[in-house]
């Protein structure tokens, strides 16, 4: 039985005040038997979000870690680091981070590679742009981000102690997600990759789908045998719609 998980990025929002009021709809919205619910709020509020979740079963983590343990590197925060405010996860490669900041294959692997080393999960994020998918790259694209993962020398131990996200780049805060064939397509594909080398790790490793997801279309995605969750941007900053998805995978 692979885990359920529904992740909320919070991307650049917040404020101290809307995370005390977010943070406490959730906790009241919680009930016990709910999947695994994860906040990965701005790192500048991780402490407000580490005392507000003390002895919680609300979860939470960061958006990014460096690609260093430490040193000069100006506005970086590290896995130490992270670790220090308690984050048991972290975001590594969310397109956002590949668009704007010039992340890349490599630098994500050294950065999974570092917070694994800190204990902190790394929520390995990859995808295609809509060109890509016009193109019929889509497959191409997966596998070679993969791959990068998949050629560390322990890679299997990273892998059990990690979740990806397949996010398509075009269903990231545009309002137009991936059909739940779509998505299951490309989350089987990444499986089945995984299997052919080792399919103890690919059955139990917890596969999101983002981009777009909502109360609405959750439960659709959720049924699909490969989708084990989802990493959702715009609708975690509501409560009640938070909420609504981490009930349709419960
Ligand atoms: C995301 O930021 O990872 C995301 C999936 O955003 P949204 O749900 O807004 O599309």
């Amino acid at each position: 039985m692979r885990s359920k998980i529904v992740a909320g990025n919070w991307k650049m929002h917040g404020s101290k005040a809307m995370v005390q009021e977010l943070l406490s709809d959730l906790l009241d919205g919680l009930e016990a038997d709910y999947c695994e619910a994860i906040v990965l709020p701005p790192a500048i509020y991780l402490g407000q979000t580490q005392s507000l979740l003390a002895n919680t079963q609300l979860s939470y983590g960061a958006q990014n870690v460096a690609a260093a343990e430490q040193g000069a590197y100006t506005g970086e925060i590290s896995a130490p680091m992270l670790q220090e405010f308690g984050c048991k996860y972290t975001l590594i490669g969310h397109s956002e981070r590949r668009k704007y900041y010039s992340e890349t294959n490599e630098s994500v692997a050294d950065k999974v590679i570092l917070a694994h080393k800190h204990n902190i999960k790394p929520i390995i994020c990859m995808g295609e742009t809509l060109e890509e998918r016009q193109a019929e790259q889509t497959f191409e694209i997966i596998k070679n981000q993969l791959t990068f993962i998949l050629m560390l020398d322990n890679w299997r131990d990273l892998l059990q102690n990690a979740i990806l996200a397949y996010e398509p780049v075009w269903a990231i805060g545009t309002g137009c997600t991936a059909d739940p064939d779509q998505a299951q397509e490309v989350h089987e594909f990444i499986r089945n990759i995984i299997a052919d080398k080792d399919i103890g790790v690919a059955m139990k490793l917890p596969i999101l789908y983002g981009g777009s997801v909502k109360p609405d279309n959750a439960e659709g995605l959720f049924a699909k045998a490969d989708i084990d969750g989802a990493l959702v941007g715009g609708a975690s900053l509501k409560a009640q719609d938070f909420l609504g998805i981490i009930r349709c995978n419960s």
